[in-house]
């Protein structure tokens, strides 16, 4: 059981509206906070997207998702989790980009996600864009690939921007599968559609034994399905979770820069997280939620949702033996 400075703030003592708002009222512990080495599981923002190809905006996410997380209360009613009082949970804050330096802000992320794996903090962070999980990755694959359980309407495994190789929100985990830093073997992607440029994140998936999982296949088989399979495909390996919320439907969630239709709703959105209890995450994000296209606060509010459903899972990982 975790003490009471690990705990939310109660919305019996201060009600949810009230207050500076940290992800789900954790309090905040930066990396020079006197209690960081009791940190489990980190709750970070990365306000980064310059590497957005389209319609920026997810710069603005991690704050929006701050402040709809306030409405998430502390127990899981389906898994009987309560995650903040079986491991040790707070807002590390934000790491800081360089706007207007792609390059220079993966350096200082990834060496951000390097000090947290030495200190033995698992992540979960909130985009930012899409490319913000490869420094993540950079930081906390240091043991050897890792397994990645991916939902999104796009692949993000195109190679080549504007005539040459640039690294955008379009190519985070092909980058990452040629550093080694994933293993294709133990990668599925599941809700992929929408027009495309050509083919050739297909054929690279295809060449390297990335399942893909359309959204065709998706509606057909069902969740319970799919996700039997897609448990298969990661195993009881570490494993990353990354979620762009462009995976759920624009009429349920339009606030994202890149929306293609014919999504899962939002029950099956956050069924497809809980079909993953029982995984070794060790680490996950929620990116591309963009508040400037989300005039209700709908879309960070169903993120931070996500967040909280991820973290259970990764609560429950830590109970296996490491
Ligand atoms: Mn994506
Ligand atoms: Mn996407």
């Amino acid at each position: 059981m975790t003490d009471s400075f690990f705990r939310p703030v109660s919305g019996m003592q201060m009600p949810r509206f009230a207050g500076i708002p940290t992800f789900m009222r954790l309090p905040h512990v930066p990396l020079d906070h006197p209690r960081i080495a009791e940190v489990d599981i980190g709750l970070i923002g990365l306000p980064f997207d310059s590497a957005v190809s389209n319609r920026p905006g997810p710069r603005h996410g991690p704050r929006a998702m701050r402040d709809a997380s306030t409405m998430i209360r502390a127990e899981h009613p389906i898994h009987r989790i309560r995650p903040f009082e079986a491991a040790n949970c707070a807002d590390l804050g934000d790491v800081g980009p360089n706007p207007v330096d792609v390059m220079d802000t993966l350096d200082r992320f990834t060496a951000y996600y390097k000090d947290l794996k030495a200190r033995g903090i698992r992540p979960l962070s909130a985009g930012g864009d899409h490319l913000c999980t490869l420094p993540v990755l950079r930081g906390i694959a240091s043991d050897g690939p890792l397994g990645l359980m991916h939902f999104d309407s796009h692949t993000d495994l195109y190679p080549v921007y504007f005539g040459g190789k640039v690294l955008t929100h379009g190519n985070p985990f092909r980058q990452a599968v040629e550093e080694g830093l994933l293993d294709p073997k133990r990668m599925v992607q599941i809700g992929i559609r929408g027009t495309t440029y050509d083919f050739v994140d297909i054929d690279f998936a295809e060449a390297n034994g990335i399942r893909i999982i359309r959204i065709e296949e998706f509606h057909a088989r069902g969740v319970k399905d799919v996700m039997a399979e897609a448990r298969e495909i990661v195993g009881q390996g570490p494993t990353y979770l990354s979620y762009d919320i462009d995976f759920i439907d624009p009429s349920v969630a339009p606030g994202t820069g890149t929306p293609e239709w014919g999504g899962p709703n939002a029950y099956q959105a956050l069924q497809v997280v809980r079909e993953c209890l029982g995984l070794n995450i060790v680490g996950a994000d929620v990116v591309e939620v963009s508040p400037p296209f989300d005039p209700t606060g709908n879309t960070a509010y169903l993120g931070a949702t996500v967040m909280f459903e991820i973290l259970c899972l990764m609560v429950r990982a830590l109970e296996r033996p490491r």
